[in-house]
């Protein structure tokens, strides 16, 4: 595996896989990776002939009073394990590579970009949009991969590439969980040992959601108070977002059982937010054989 931290150098080594018709996945990352990224990583190369990873800490998509500064890294780790997986090129750009002027373009995409996990982090999402459309442009790739734990995530770039008609297609990746339940996720670190095993409540508080719809419950706000008190149950947790919604458009939706509905989790402990989701179908779904 090679790895790049400029732009030029990246495309020069892209160019002959282009010329050659071959492939090109790509798989954005924030690196300190874990089994969830190499999950994204393994569906790549399975679909292509070549694998681009990226790592990249984007200052664009931290507020003020987020964990920039202390985001985990380990690049010789990374490197290690994307090699052992297979991967093909690693670009790892810093800060002045990607934007060596302060970025004056934004791609934004308001509405989905500014509910649910976006209300709680104002301008998240264009900085999401805008460095996602920028490694598209930089790598070209034909296929990208995302995680549907950050399913909010995943809408907003299927939406973006839809409308800009951006010309790759967009793979959602299904969650990969720990032992107990809980997304890995990079921030998974920051959790003391009480509040690691007390994370474990979110993946329980999507089971208990589904185990109310399986059991009648039809109202979208009494089930959002349910799982609420749910989570609130637990002492360190603290429900920031409780949600059903559309899964498609995101938007708000009055009853359950009747059809899949989305139901999106943000929950914090201590001063670290964790994200989880599931889509809930319809209560009779599993019958149907
Ligand atoms: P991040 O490094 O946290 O920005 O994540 C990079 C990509 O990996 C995103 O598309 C995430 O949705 C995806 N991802 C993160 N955690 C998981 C997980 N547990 N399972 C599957 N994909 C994940």
């Amino acid at each position: 595996m090679q790895t790049f931290t400029t732009i030029a150098e990246l495309r020069a080594a892209l160019a002959p896989h282009r010329l050659d018709d071959r492939t090109i996945g790509l798989v954005p990352t924030m690196g300190y990776l874990h089994v969830g990224h190499m999950e994204l990583a393994r569906r790549a190369l399975a679909d292509n002939d070549i694998v681009v990873a990226t790592i990249f800490v984007n200052p664009l998509q931290f507020g003020a009073n987020e964990d920039l500064a202390r985001y985990p890294r380990d690049l010789a780790r990374d490197q290690a394990m994307l090699e052992a997986a297979g991967v093909h090129y690693l670009f790892a750009p810093g800060v002045a590579d990607m934007y060596p002027r302060p970025m004056e373009t934004v791609v934004d995409v308001p509405t989905l970009g500014s509910e649910l996990e976006g209300s709680v982090r104002p301008g998240h999402f264009a900085g999401v949009a805008t460095v996602v459309t920028k490694l598209f442009n930089i790598a070209g790739p034909d296929r990208a991969y995302f995680g549907e734990k950050d399913y909010q995530q995943l809408a907003i770039i299927r939406r973006m590439v839809a409308d800009l008609a951006q010309p790759l297609e967009v793979i959602g990746v299904p969650t990969v969980r720990e032992a107990d339940g809980l997304a890995c996720s990079s921030r998974n670190v920051y959790l003391s040992a009480e509040e690691r095993a007390a994370a474990a409540i979110v993946p329980r508080a999507l089971d208990e959601a589904e185990r109310l719809v399986a059991a009648g419950e039809t109202d979208a706000k009494r089930l959002e108070a349910a799982v609420t008190a749910f989570i609130a149950g637990e002492p360190l947790a603290k429900p920031e977002v409780v949600a059903i919604r559309d899964p498609d458009t995101l938007g708000e939706i009055a009853s359950v059982g009747d059809r899949p509905v989305l139901l999106l989790l943000f929950v914090r402990f201590g001063s670290t937010k964790l994200l989880d989701n599931r889509v809930i179908g319809p209560k009779n779904a599993k019958k149907v054989a």
